[in-house]
């Protein structure tokens, strides 16, 4: 079987490296990076319209292509596929709108009675400040559409909100600041069917103890333990369920989680896999992936389900200076073959070869990923191998896992 991966981060870096594992299974990946060369052919996808990717996938022959950025997604590459009948994995156009605009989701939640932060959505400031005298404080300001992390602030008092509001523009959502244990909660769906991933935790914020600026993601683990299966069921019948029943949902479903006092709500949707969750995910799955994706793509999930190996898994992302604020590219990487001899695996996110060598092109750079018989040997051995790797400006956070450690001690909040 040949399948074409689309993108060149770290989330798809571990699906091809995941899929070159499986037995009679060619990798391809437009673009691709210099890690995922290692798992099969890497193809320039010109424009990354969709109409360019289906050409890709026309000349490799491809079986199968799965998706990993949204912007692709959002452009209709799915749609694109459907049309020229090849197989592809990820939602058609309608449906990526779930994750382009707050509003949009927030009323489908409210349609669907699918649990979420009481909020008001208001398209002028008059109103948002209007809006304001609903709520307690804190209180969480959204500016509509996507902003990459940087359009949410959580206001302690109203002056604070007010400047967020003249900050953010008119389009907003405002809602109720939720309490509670932040869990990614992916699920891989064939417009009926619904397969959960393990539960992850990303770690959005740039510095220890999850302070600074949002980034794309600094970390995340991957630990059956997130979630109780009591959880799972209530996310999958309250969540889960009715939006692939309302939607007729294909691809990767990505929740956005806090498991409040109430049980859990729905911060937002994505559409796709999560970056960086899907690297401790792909190296904790035991299943055989091709078939599965097969089996999504052909509307057939029923009979499948995923199995995960024992223990947890820990990705740290290693990021370039200045990141999530501006930062150099083009500065040379070093040590990993020694970090990989200690058993991690290193998923490309942002490199490139240079005239020099393997160099850095992006904010987040690699990722770092092991495995370990519980949470504490995980981040371990993956702190094990960060240090083995160096490049000029090269920052991380040290404390990713952490907050599982120290919730294990104490017990799951939230039913
Ligand atoms: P979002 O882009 O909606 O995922 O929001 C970005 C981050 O802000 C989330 O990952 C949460 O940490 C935080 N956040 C957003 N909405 C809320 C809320 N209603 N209550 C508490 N924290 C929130």
């Amino acid at each position: 079987m040949k399948i074409l991966v689309i993108g060149s981060g770290g989330r798809e870096h571990a699906l091809a490296w995941k899929l070159s594992q499986s037995a009679d299974v060619r990798v391809y990946a437009a673009p691709g990076n210099p890690g995922m060369a290692r798992c099969g052919e890497c193809i320039s996808a010109s424009d990354g319209t969709p109409k360019a990717l289906l050409a890709v996938a026309e000349s490799v022959s491809a079986d199968l292509t799965v998706v990993g950025p949204e912007a692709p997604l959002v452009a209709g590459v799915v749609d694109a596929f459907r049309a020229a009948g090849r197989a592809i994995v990820g939602p058609a156009a309608e449906n990526a709108r779930l994750e382009g605009s707050k509003i949009f989701a927030k009323d489908f939640f409210r349609r669907h009675t699918i649990p979420t932060a009481e909020f008001v959505s208001v398209e002028t400031r008059a109103d948002a400040r209007k809006a304001l005298d609903r709520f307690r404080f804190p209180v969480v300001i959204k500016a509509d559409g996507l902003a990459a992390g940087k359009g949410v602030v959580i206001a302690e008092d109203r002056a604070q909100a007010e400047h967020a509001i003249e900050a953010l523009g008119e389009r907003l959502v405002i809602e109720e600041f939720l309490e509670g244990e932040e869990v990614s909660f992916i699920a891989l769906c064939d417009g009926r069917d619904i397969l959960p991933f393990a539960p992850t935790q990303d770690h959005k914020r740039v510095n220890d103890g999850d302070t600074g600026p949002n980034t794309g993601g600094m970390g995340a683990y991957c630990d059956s333990r997130i979630l109780t299966e009591a959880q799972t069921e209530r996310i999958l019948n309250t969540i889960m369920r009715p939006a692939v029943e309302a939607t007729g949902f294909t691809g990767f479903l990505y929740a956005g989680l806090i498991m409040t006092a109430d049980g859990p709500k729905v911060l937002e949707f994505n559409v796709r896999l999560g970056d960086p969750e899907t690297q401790p995910l792909m190296y904790r799955m035991s299943t055989d992936l091709a078939p599965v994706l097969a089996a999504a793509a052909r509307g057939e999930l029923g009979r499948h389900s995923f199995a995960w190996k024992r223990g947890a898994s820990v990705c740290v992302v290693l990021a370039s200076g200045g990141y999530p604020g501006s930062y150099r590219t083009g500065v040379s990487i070093h040590g990993i073959e020694d970090a990989e001899a200690t058993g991690a695996t290193i998923f490309h996110a942002g490199t490139r070869i240079g005239p020099g060598g393997l160099e850095t092109t992006g904010g987040r750079v690699l990722g770092v990923t092991a495995a370990g018989q519980d949470l504490a040997g995980a981040i371990e051995k993956a702190y094990q191998a960060v240090h083995k790797i160096r490049f000029d400006g090269m920052h991380y956070r040290t404390d990713i896992g952490s907050k599982g450690l120290a919730r294990y001690n104490i017990g799951v909040p939230g039913t």
